[in-house]
């Protein structure tokens, strides 16, 4: 299962500064869901932003996913 997520822009957990400048991409596994005999793997291709806001250390950060599943 692939999910992509087309939002813009993140907010830095850091200063709450919203910011589009992508540093990069990389895919990485949310999630292993169990489904009768299955194993589900929940993949999501996740971005590095750069925050502009000087005044705190950490300037580069990974967004944060939130999965959800609900079944019928
Ligand atoms: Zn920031």
């Amino acid at each position: 299962m692939y999910d992509q997520f087309d939002q813009i822009c993140s907010r830095c957990p850091s200063c709450q500064n919203v910011t589009s400048r992508i540093l990069s991409r990389y895919w990485r596994t949310l999630k292993v869901i169990p489904i009768l005999t299955l194993s589900v793997i929940l993949h999501v291709q996740s971005r590095k932003f750069f925050c502009d806001n000087t005044d705190y250390i950490q300037r580069i950060f990974n967004e944060r996913h939130t999965a959800k599943m609900v079944l019928p």
